[in-house]
């Protein structure tokens, strides 16, 4: 049976390992650290869970697919994370006044209905100036620039409107669906990623360093981009030189177990827009997101990205005491704090900016050296769910050159 070796154990990794080895290739793995899951994990305390990173992936017909592959039952979201909270003065659901929502349905609706093309990103546009162009100010400032920064953890006029909205044209777009997770939390999902892997016969070597240029056979590198950067320095220069070139941010995720529970605003989360002088990019509110997981409340408060790289420095006191001014402000509340997970992710996240938009561009003209294959999360998406399609495509290519 043909060998493939996949360097990184991450979400990429794992997922590309099961696909290859369901489709008859051996299969081993190269992990740097101790564990498998990369940013994915949970924490498991006496006053319930805390995810180190993701909490959850978009519930699709592939993931589904992937959870029935592996065994692992999913858990579906309460009704009550259905509501999602942006801070302007207080969280509230629909943070725009009423003229507000008038222009923007003025300026978008017409769109949708006679003109969506003309919705579509110009390629080096920002999402700012998407927004601007297309939504108006207050629609980018409280809306866009707040749901986008929950997820690619940095402001409109840092990130790529192609990269963000581009994929939303897609005509063979899954329709949401809502979120899933594993009873267990997230690192119920690297569990029985790992155990399928090895009912699979794949090898994972763990705290293993590996020289790519003394593999034999394709390899897979599903590291982050900084990682493979150093991976292809000499082995591959001009793809390494290439891959360099994305910026990468750093994100601190912190779970609160608090004495009291703050019942006021139940939801997934709150936002924060920028320009408030909030530090914070968004709190989310794990009790009111899964059921039956938590003994006592508990928030995730996430800080970080371009603009606020400094906070990856805060001691614990210094980051806990940061949360505490900022969530009186928030939410008017001063809770005793019972216990609290600190996840720092440093330089971990790829910025979805102009530069990966053209590192993306050049990377698809590049020719790389025979079997070499890249992964990851700074090339189709940085989301598990288009972690998940990348995997399912790269393993039909890899059959196709090499099964
Ligand atoms: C705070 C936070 C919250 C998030 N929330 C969500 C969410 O709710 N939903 C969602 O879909 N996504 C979320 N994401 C994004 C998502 O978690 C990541 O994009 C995804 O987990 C990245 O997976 P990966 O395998 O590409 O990379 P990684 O998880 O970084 O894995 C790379 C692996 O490669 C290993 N490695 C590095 N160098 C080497 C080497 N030289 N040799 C061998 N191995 C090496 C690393 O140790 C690591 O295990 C979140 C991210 C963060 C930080």
């Amino acid at each position: 049976m043909k060998k493939v070796t996949v360097v990184g154990a991450g979400f990429a990794g794992l997922t590309i390992a099961l696909k290859l080895a369901q489709k008859g290739f051996t299969v081993e793995i190269h992990e740097k650290s101790s564990r498998v899951g990369g940013l994915l994990g949970t924490d498991y305390s006496e006053h319930g869970m805390a995810e180190r990173a993701a909490n959850s992936l978009i519930l699709s017909n592939r993931s589904e697919k992937l959870f029935q592959e592996i065994g692992l039952e999913p858990a579906l979201p309460l009704e009550s994370s259905k509501k999602r909270f942006i801070f302007r003065g207080f969280p509230k659901a629909v943070p725009l006044n009423p003229f507000e929502i008038l222009a923007v349905a003025f300026k978008v609706v017409p769109r949708v209905l006679f003109a969506k093309a003309s919705l579509k990103p110009k390629a080096f546009e920002t999402l700012e100036a998407w927004g601007l162009r297309r939504l108006g100010k207050a629609a980018t400032r409280f809306l866009l620039g707040p749901a986008i920064q929950g997820i690619y953890a940095n402001e409109p006029q840092d990130l790529s409107a192609s990269l963000i909205i581009g994929p939303l044209f897609n005509k063979d777009r899954e329709k949401f669906r809502g979120m899933m997770t594993g009873a267990n939390g997230m690192q119920d999902l690297v569990n029985h990623l790992q155990q399928a892997l090895e009912k699979l016969g794949v090898k994972i070597h763990l705290n293993s360093s590996v020289d790519i240029a003394s593999l034999q056979g394709p390899v897979v590198l599903a590291t982050s981009a900084s990682a493979a950067t150093e991976l292809l320095r000499s082995y591959a220069p001009a793809v390494s030189a290439l891959i360099a070139r994305v910026h990468m941010s750093s994100l601190i995720s912190t779970t609160v177990f608090f004495d009291k529970a703050q019942t006021k605003y139940k939801g997934f989360g709150c936002l924060i827009p920028r320009g408030l002088n909030l530090r914070t990019l968004g709190v989310l509110m794990p009790p009111y997101i899964f059921a039956g997981r938590d003994k006592t409340y508990n928030e995730t408060w996430i800080m970080g990205g371009n603009n606020n790289q400094d906070l990856i420095n805060l001691t614990d006191k210094e980051l806990l005491n940061l949360i505490g001014t900022e969530r009186k402000r928030l939410f008017k509340r001063q809770d005793g704090i019972l216990d609290a997970k600190i996840n720092r992710w440093d330089r971990a996240l790829p910025m979805y900016d102009l530069e990966l938009e053209k590192v993306q561009n050049e990377l698809a003209q590049i020719t790389l050296p025979a079997g070499l294959f890249l992964h990851g999360n700074y090339l189709s998406g940085i989301g598990l769910s288009k972690i998940l399609e990348r995997s399912e495509r790269l393993s039909e290519k890899i059959v196709s050159q090499h099964g």
